[in-house]
Order: C-alpha cells, then sequence, then structure tokens
C-alpha cells in the first residue's frame, strides 16, 4: 500500500454499517406485492437472512428467467430456481455462454443487502420501476430526524487521520441529496475532498475510475478502493490495477488473490491503520 496517494470510499456498508434501513426498504417493496404473496415474501427475506435461501450475497439473479446464479466474477458457475434447485449444467452452458453483463435491472448482482429484498420483490412481479421508487423512499426517510447514523468510532478516527495524509474521494450509487446528508450525520463531511453521486456501478466503474485517476493525475496503482460490494467497488479495481479492500461482511469471498478481505468496520479500522497511517 505504500504508493497510494488516493482513497475511493464507498457509501452505504463501507463509510456505516448500520442495518436497520433495509428493513424499511423491504417494507416498502412489500406493499407493491400480491397480498396473496407477501407472507412468501416475508419467508423468503427471513430465510436470506439466515442463511437458509439459495439466494445469497454474492450470487446474482436473473430476472427473466427467474434463476439464482452462483458465478466468479460474472462467470456462471451454477444456476438455481427459486426454490433452490440446480438447474442442469447444459442448460447453464446454452444461458450463459460467456460472462453475464450485470445491468442493475434484468441481471442483478446482489452484491450487497440492497439486493436482497429488490430480488424477492422481483421474484414476485414489482418491476424494477416500482423497487427504484422504494429505493429513493428509503433514502428520503434516511434524511429525516428520525432515522439516527453514529460513526463507528475507532473508523471515524482512523478517517479522520487518513484525510489529513491522502486525498479521499467518496463514490456512490446513491443521489447526491441524500448521501450528503448522510455524510453530515456521520460528521465525515470535511474529511472528502470530492465525491460523485449516482456513480452507476458496477456499468461504469471503471469508467469513474478513470476519471479519478485524470482528474488527481495519479495511475490506478496509486487508487486504493474500498468498499462493500465485490463486483460494484473490487473486481472493476482489481482490473485496472488499483489496490483493493473488500469488507465481505456476509462471507461471500473475493473472487481474486490481491484484494485485503476485512469483515467488518473494526478490522477494516484496523487494516487502515497498520497499513496506511
Ligand atoms: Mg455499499
Amino acid at each position: 500500500m505504500n504508493d497510494v496517494k488516493i482513497i475511493v470510499f464507498d457509501l452505504d456498508g463501507t463509510l456505516y454499517d448500520d442495518v436497520v434501513h433495509f428493513r424499511y426498504y423491504a417494507d416498502l417493496l412489500k406493499d407493491y406485492v400480491a397480498e396473496d404473496k407477501q407472507e412468501q415474501f416475508e419467508a423468503d427475506y427471513n430465510a436470506v437472512l439466515k442463511g437458509q435461501h439459495s439466494l445469497k450475497i454474492g450470487r446474482a439473479y436473473d430476472a427473466k428467467r427467474d434463476l439464482i446464479l452462483s458465478h466468479l466474477n460474472g462467470v456462471v458457475q451454477k444456476a438455481y430456481n427459486w426454490n433452490g434447485e440446480e438447474i442442469p449444467t447444459e442448460d447453464v452452458t446454452t444461458f450463459y455462454p460467456e460472462a453475464i453483463p450485470f445491468d442493475l435491472t434484468s441481471i442483478i448482482s446482489i452484491g450487497d443487502l440492497w439486493w436482497v429484498p429488490v430480488t424477492i420483490a422481483r421474484h414476485y412481479g414489482v418491476t424494477s420501476e416500482e423497487a427504484y421508487a422504494c429505493f429513493m423512499q428509503t433514502r428520503e426517510h434516511m434524511m429525516t430526524e428520525e432515522f439516527q447514523l453514529n460513526p463507528h468510532e475507532q473508523f471515524r478516527e482512523v478517517l479522520q487521520s487518513l484525510h489529513k495524509k491522502y486525498t479521499l474521494v467518496l463514490l456512490t450509487n446513491s443521489p447526491q441529496s441524500d448521501s450528503d446528508v448522510i455524510i453530515e450525520k456521520l460528521g465525515f463531511t470535511s474529511y472528502f475532498q470530492e465525491k460523485f453521486f449516482e456513480a452507476q456501478k458496477p456499468i461504469k466503474t471503471k469508467v469513474r475510475f478513470s476519471n479519478i485517476a485524470e482528474k488527481f493525475d495519479v495511475s490506478y496503482e496509486e487508487i486504493l478502493s474500498i468498499g462493500d460490494n465485490y463486483i460494484n467497488e473490487i473486481f472493476p479495481a482489481v482490473e485496472l490495477g488499483c489496490k483493493t479492500i473488500y469488507i465481505d461482511a456476509h462471507g461471500a469471498g473475493a473472487g481474486d488473490s490481491h484484494t485485503t478481505t476485512v469483515s467488518n468496520l473494526t478490522e477494516l479500522s484496523k487494516v487502515l491503520r497498520e497499513k496506511l497511517l
């Protein structure tokens, strides 16, 4: 990590690790599910959280075929129907001859907890537009006074020290209005030299990193990407040659051998202190 100059942080699940808003999001999505399917929605959601469902963080969802895909950096290895039964290998090869293109609507990377309730809702007939409306409503809720957000204390201290030594950049898929409020609530506003919103990761991750490298006149080797979503923030950065730290809160596993993996913000704080301060 000696040559790192720029540190690019994701926001949700990276600068804070609270999870209460996912329940709020799941409830909004559930309202769009037909009444007779809402109980199944709830049962699936709880099963996923307990690790008792074929839908898992790190997998992907093919909304058109209603299949859950286990993959390595987009190369599909196995496919399961909603009940968890594996479909025949010949079908996997026919359906997915090449690495799958994650597009946020028809092939969804379930890279973090945001995508779990969405995927279940999609399975029960909710459209991607309706899901996006629920997402925006959740973000609005996160801006309100009643939504409390406290920074992880060790992480706050590390971030405060890091910003004096490195250029810190925020790169998030979330909109600016609510992200700014969240960062303000955390007390991190003054730490970031540059913030990029609605980044459309993973589709545009590489373009964003290329813009960052150009803007700050650094090479990819001098950029460290930190995030909790492997497909969005880590894999594209590894391919470019950036340094990476993956917050793997759900044990999904990194798909490469270069990435430093931690399981929570306590571990992340420790690694950052040891390697960068
Ligand atoms: Mg995240």
